[in-house]
Parts: structure tokens; sequence; C-alpha cells
């Protein structure tokens, strides 16, 4: 467990980004955040390699997701550190974290308890709906839901907490 007060910038164990060569091919982790302080986590299913969704982390997120080996990232609309799984029990167990090239971006392969759902919405993925290719200008490209149904019910699960999607 990470104690609650852990919230210090200068204990998160990151290295300086100081050479090209000590950021792509050394052997010590450097992230890069962008200007708000955040960088970009996309979340796959470790047996299967389903993307189950793009979130954000910030330094405090990252830490915490290395320290607990549970994803925790940072909730743009609510403006919160936001530990996956908190209120509707689907933790996502990290099995393996890795950075990209630059270390601008994470990949999470995960195990997720409960129904093994990861959208709020409902579904097992977040990338539940497949754009229709060859579109034609001045005519709305058309969705295809991917999942037969949802793997949970949003108003049983989360009841009136607000709805992170904001138009
Ligand atoms: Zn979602």
């Amino acid at each position: 467990m990470v104690p609650d007060n852990f919230v210090t910038a200068d204990v998160y164990p990151f290295a300086a980004r100081n050479t090209v060569k000590q950021v792509e091919e050394g052997f010590d982790l450097a992230p890069k955040f962008d200007a708000d302080g955040l960088i970009p986590c996309i979340t796959t299913e470790a047996g299967s390699g389903e993307v189950l969704m793009l979130g954000y982390m910030n330094v405090e997120a990252l830490w915490r997701t290395i320290a607990t080996s549970e994803a925790h990232y940072w909730s743009r609309s609510r403006q919160c550190l936001w530990r996956k799984g908190e209120t509707s029990g689907l933790v996502q167990q990290v099995v393996d974290m890795r950075i990209d090239d630059d270390q601008d971006a994470i990949w999470l392969r995960v195990h997720v308890s409960g129904s093994g759902a990861s959208c709020h919405v409902g579904y097992r993925s977040c990338f539940y709906r497949s754009v229709e290719l060859g579109g034609q200008a001045g005519k709305t490209a058309r969705l295809t839901f991917m999942e037969p149904a949802k793997t949970f019910d949003p108003k049983h699960v989360y009841g009136d907490a607000p709805n992170p999607t904001k138009l």
C-alpha cells in the first residue's frame, strides 16, 4: 500500500530526461508528462490483447500504479486521482507495464476483476463501436456496435453518480 500522505513530488523515483540516448535506450524510467502534467496510457486485456481504454496519468497516478500493481489514472472530467474500480469493483490488476521509445506513452496489460468490464457505459472495452470506412463527404459516418450486449448495468453499479462523459 502507498501511504495517503504520499504526495511530495520530489519522492517520485523518475529519472530526469537528459539525453535522447538515455531516454530511448537507457534503463531508467524517465517519463515525459505533457503541458497539463499528464501522460496517455493505453490499457489492454492481458489475456486476449483487446484494447480496453485510453486513459491519462499524472505523476501520482503513474507512481501509485507502479507501487500497487493496480491501475490508477487522472480523471480529466472529474479532475481527481482515480483508482480504477474504486466505485465499480472492476479493478485492473497490472500484469505488465510498458513505456514507449520516447517515454511519453504508457501501455498497461491488465486483468480486470469482477465482470471483466472496463468501460463506465457498461461494455468490456471503451472501444465497443466500429466506424464504417469508405465514407462520403457530407454524410455522417455510421457506427456499428461490436459487443453484443453490455457486461454490466451502469445504473446499478454507479447509481446517481455524475456521468464522466462531457459534451
Ligand atoms: Zn469507457
